[in-house]
């Protein structure tokens, strides 16, 4: 799941905020007990981070590749079309519903304050979000794949394949190029789209119309010039690519 995607599931888990967990099982070994009878203090989205926050600790939950999530208040199911399967890895029960959660990476920090320890200004959906500082950090790496870099939560926190594969087809920026060949003008503009592309990702994503607006992630043809969108695993993360080789040239 990638960053919009967390966010709404911090709006979609709000009504748990101020609960109190009656019921925990699963299949983690972090020693989920400790959540038995606690109560929800705040839940938020850092990148891809999802947090809970308790009086003395927060759970940190990070999807992964697989990952996903289901909940349920009062009998209504407000997270939709998440896939479901295998055993949990948790289910939390309130008195007004459930949270469930697959294949996801779960973390204890002992903190009464988890927010306090993240930068929100990586955060591409952030209100603190800053975009100079991307620029910035992200010319410190001229070798590497623009590709390569905007999955740098480090950077960008929150981006993932999809929305770096949209955000390079929609600034014409070929997933091979390295930093030190993009014009400025150039990687202004992707760093920019990077949010504008993330916050429509999550307005698609409320009203379950993502995958159709999809322009270049999982598509046959270019929507510009007709020709084959070609796909690639590469780089040094090894993710996939999708790109059309005339709209997105590589500079010479
Ligand atoms: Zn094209």
């Amino acid at each position: 799941m990638e960053g919009p995607s967390i966010h709404l599931a911090a709006e979609q888990l709000r009504p748990f905020a101020g609960r109190r967990i009656l019921q925990v099982s699963g299949n983690s070994r972090i020693g989920i007990e400790r959540l038995r009878r606690r109560v929800v203090r705040d839940v938020f989205a850092w990148g891809k981070h999802l947090v809970l926050q308790f009086d003395t600790f927060a759970l940190r939950v990070h999807f992964l590749l697989w990952g996903t999530f289901a909940a349920t208040v009062r009998g209504e199911s407000v997270t939709g079309d998440y896939r479901r399967t295998g055993p949990p890895r948790l289910v939390l029960r309130f008195a007004n519903g459930e949270i469930t959660i697959w294949s996801a990476s779960l973390r204890f920090l002992d903190t009464p304050s988890a927010r306090d320890h993240y930068d929100f200004s990586v955060d591409i959906l952030s209100d603190s979000w800053n975009p100079r500082a991307a620029l910035r950090k992200a010319r410190r790496h001229p070798d590497a794949e623009i590709a390569d870099v905007l999955l740098d939560q480090n950077i960008f926190a929150g981006v993932g394949n999809i929305i770096k594969n949209e955000v390079l087809y929609r600034t014409r920026t070929s997933p091979f190029t390295r930093v030190r060949a993009l014009q400025p003008r150039r990687l202004r503009a992707i760093v920019k789209d990077a949010r504008v592309f993330s916050f429509r990702f999550l307005e698609l994503r409320r009203i379950f119309a993502l995958k159709k607006h999809l322009e270049v992630y999982g598509r046959g043809t270019c929507g510009r010039c007709g020709r084959k969108i070609n796909r690639k695993v590469h780089g040094t993360r090894e993710r996939r690519s999708f790109f059309c080789r005339v709209c997105q040239p590589v500079p010479a």
